[in-house]
């Protein structure tokens, strides 16, 4: 199931749980596909996501689901549907 994430804390309660993370970054133009484990899908961590931030400042979305092919078609359909790049993350895709 698709789970849209608008706070920090939604993410922060995740990060055990196996998944994966559709981060939409406005300014950039792009959809990013990562592991919920990822230290770029990590809030806490300084080069993480921030989900409250991105929402307070309309610079982003950001979408969870335990399934790969169904965030994989999310991030698929939002690029598409915005004409944003779609990547994904190479730190976090083994
Ligand atoms: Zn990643």
């Amino acid at each position: 199931m698709l789970t849209e994430i608008v706070t920090d804390q939604q993410l922060i309660d995740l990060y055990t749980t196996p998944g994966y993370l559709v981060a939409v970054d406005y300014p950039k133009k792009e959809v990013k596909l990562h592991t919920i484990d990822c230290m770029l899908a990590d809030p806490i961590s300084s080069v993480g996501v921030k989900p409250s931030k991105a929402r307070e400042n309309n610079t982003g979305e950001f979408w969870v689901s335990e399934s790969r092919d169904e965030a994989v078609s999310k991030a698929e359909e939002l690029a598409k549907n915005k004409g944003y790049t779609y990547t994904v993350c190479r730190i976090c895709d083994r």
